[in-house]
């Protein structure tokens, strides 16, 4: 279904911090908004305090709130039918109805407003296919901050945690804030690597292992291979293809050394070809994500 023209909808990245903005046409009218630390925002507030969010940006983009076709929200964790089942980095929202509480602070000025809430990560992806006009192709992207996140578009059924995804079977490997063994983000995650090395920030122990310390070259040749891992197992489920990667310690990857760690790991000719691409981390992106999202999945007006 096609974005109705002259719409304008919400788009709402939650990740540390949560990112508002209004979106029409695929792009953001005015600015978007930062609210900061969300972890300190009690789980209830969370919707009045984007509300307002909302009402600031409109009146800065001069539209009027009663005249928002949807509202989108990317938020980290397993989202299903509005409801947040589980989110490992931000626990104090497990159990949240998002989509119930967004849609009861419009009460009175826009009250039939459908609200999509979806993984944080597939907002991103869906940001990616319609800012750079991919919204026919099948988009990958994986965002690398305190969590791993992996995000699709189209959207598929399912759990797609391909972060939490299992790239070792070494029992020593326990660092993923799930608490589950051998996973993907207890390797790339910022905060497994800062409980892998206590004594070195990662910034320091990628720059120690610029400079030939064995241990951090030895971890950041895993780090790699995990990612190159993950992306193996994804392929030979769903195919080859161009696969993302962002968030902020995209900043690290070697995709010289993810090619070849990939090359490695999928031999089937049909299956090969896989392209790897590090775009800037941006709020813009996955607003535009999640706005666009929610406007293709609400009734046409
Ligand atoms: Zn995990």
């Amino acid at each position: 279904m096609a974005q109705k023209t002259e719409s304008f909808s919400i788009g709402v990245m939650a990740s540390d911090h949560v990112a508002v903005g209004v979106v029409q046409d695929h792009k953001v009218r005015g600015s978007v908004h930062a609210i900061p630390d969300l972890a300190t925002i009690p789980p209830d507030s969370l919707a009045p305090v984007i509300r307002e969010k909302i009402d600031a940006i409109c009146l800065e983009a001069g539209v009027d709130p009663a005249a928002i076709c949807a509202i989108g929200f990317g938020f980290p964790g397993i989202v299903r039918d509005g409801i947040v089942q589980d989110s490992p980095n931000i626990k104090q929202a497990k159990g949240l109805n998002l989509a119930q509480a967004m849609a009861a602070v419009f009460t009175g000025t826009n009250s039939r407003i459908p609200v999509l809430v979806l993984n944080d990560a597939d907002a991103m992806a869906a940001g990616v296919a319609a800012t750079r006009g991919a919204l026919e192709k099948l988009v990958r992207v994986w965002t690398l901050g305190n969590g791993i996140g992996f995000g699709r578009y189209p959207e598929l059924e399912g759990a797609w945690e391909c972060g939490h995804m299992v790239v070792t079977l070494d029992p020593k490997e326990h660092y993923c804030g799930c608490g589950g063994l051998g996973h993907l983000e207890g390797i790339m995650g910022h905060r497994a690597m800062r409980m892998r090395f206590l004594d070195m920030e990662p910034e320091e122990v990628f720059e120690n292992a610029k400079d030939g310390d064995a241990k951090c070259q030895a971890f950041t040749k895993l780090w790699h291979r995990a990612l190159a891992a993950a992306t193996a197992n994804l392929v030979h489920q769903d195919g080859p293809g161009k696969f993302y990667i962002t968030g902020p310690n995209s900043v690290y990857i070697e995709i010289p050394l993810l090619n070849q760690y990939l090359h490695e790991m999928v031999k089937m000719t049909p299956l090969q070809g896989s392209v790897f691409e590090v775009i800037p981390t941006s709020d813009e992106i996955a607003v535009i994500g999640a706005a666009v999202s929610a406007a293709f999945q609400s009734p046409a007006s």
